[in-house]
């Protein structure tokens, strides 16, 4: 597993930082000259700023945690800039990660919002408001009746995963008939199957099920690597919201698992309580060959002797 740290710089000028824009424009140079000097991956050096356009970004690219990392950070400390530094993490995982980790964390709900479907709150589907943090609030919400649902929003796919949200309702797994079928005949384990109730023209009905996965791993390691995040809150006990690393688990937290999983935490939302999925081999194998194409983050086995 690669680790890189894709990293941005916003510098802009402000009077009260810069006696005047000359003086803003020759700090620029300083840091062009920083950059170059430290020898930094960064994109492009920014173009010299004028009065209409008052800020510029750099941005680079390390190897995570690396010698040149950490100098170059306490630089931009010394300079007072690390609090201007935004930041995400490029994980490149290996064939054999992928292909040997027991579990992968798998998501589709990120797409959710681009294909533009309607939430199960908006064809009737009860929930009930079961944690609100009193910090953070964060909210978790329970199911309470069956899933409503126009299943015409299922033409053209077999798997759909709607994301927990603070407004609309928890997270839930729809899945076709036809996947249904298949997941049986494959003996999938993990989940058990509950009737989603058709709302709307009888004639473009699609039969599906909401997919409840039933068997929630341990905790995960306390090994796993932890960055400080805006997001997190002491109260919820939401920390990184999962953000950064693959799942870290413990080797003995590894002796039973099932082919579908939930993660004990439930810090995958933003503001809403949600699981990861982890799923095995089996499960990603048949979403291959069945062109369902998750995002998969292999998971990370610790083994302590
Ligand atoms: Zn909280």
């Amino acid at each position: 597993m690669e680790v890189l740290y894709l990293g941005s710089l916003k510098l802009k000028f402000d009077l009260n930082k810069y006696n005047s824009f000359k003086n803003y424009v020759e700090f620029k140079e300083k840091i062009d000259y920083t950059f170059e000097v430290n020898n930094v991956a960064l994109e492009k050096i920014p173009e010299k700023p004028t009065l209409d356009h008052d800020y510029v970004f750099y941005d680079f690219i390390f190897e995570y945690q690396s010698e040149k990392y950490y100098e170059f950070m306490k630089i931009m400390e010394g300079l007072g800039l690390k609090e201007q530094v935004v930041f995400r993490l490029d994980i490149k995982y290996t064939k054999k990660e992928m292909e040997q980790a027991p579990l992968l964390a798998m998501a589709t709900h990120y797409n959710f919002y681009a294909t533009n479907i309607k939430f199960p709150s908006e064809f009737g589907t009860k929930y009930e408001k079961i944690y609100t943090c009193p910090k953070c609030r964060t909210v978790g919400y329970k199911q309470i009746s069956n899933l409503y649902w126009n299943t015409t929003q299922m033409k053209k796919k077999l798997f759909l995963e709607i994301p927990a949200n603070f407004y609309n309702g928890s997270h839930a797994i729809i899945i076709t008939e036809r996947l249904a079928n298949i997941f049986k005949e494959q003996g999938l384990t993990g989940y058990s199957l509950e009737p989603v109730i058709h709302v709307g023209k009888k004639d473009k009905e699609i039969k599906c099920f909401q997919m409840i996965i039933n068997h929630t791993m341990p905790p995960l390691s306390e090994k796993m690597p932890y960055i400080i995040d805006e997001d997190d809150c002491l109260v919820c006990n939401k920390k990184g919201r999962l953000k950064f690393f693959p799942p870290y688990y413990d080797k003995a937290s590894l002796d039973y698992f099932q082919d579908f999983n939930l993660s004990y935490e439930v810090n995958a939302g933003k503001h809403c309580q949600q699981s990861l999925v982890l799923v095995s081999q089996r499960v990603k194998q048949l979403f291959d060959t069945l062109k369902i194409k998750p995002v998969y983050k292999p998971i990370v086995v610790v083994d302590e002797k």
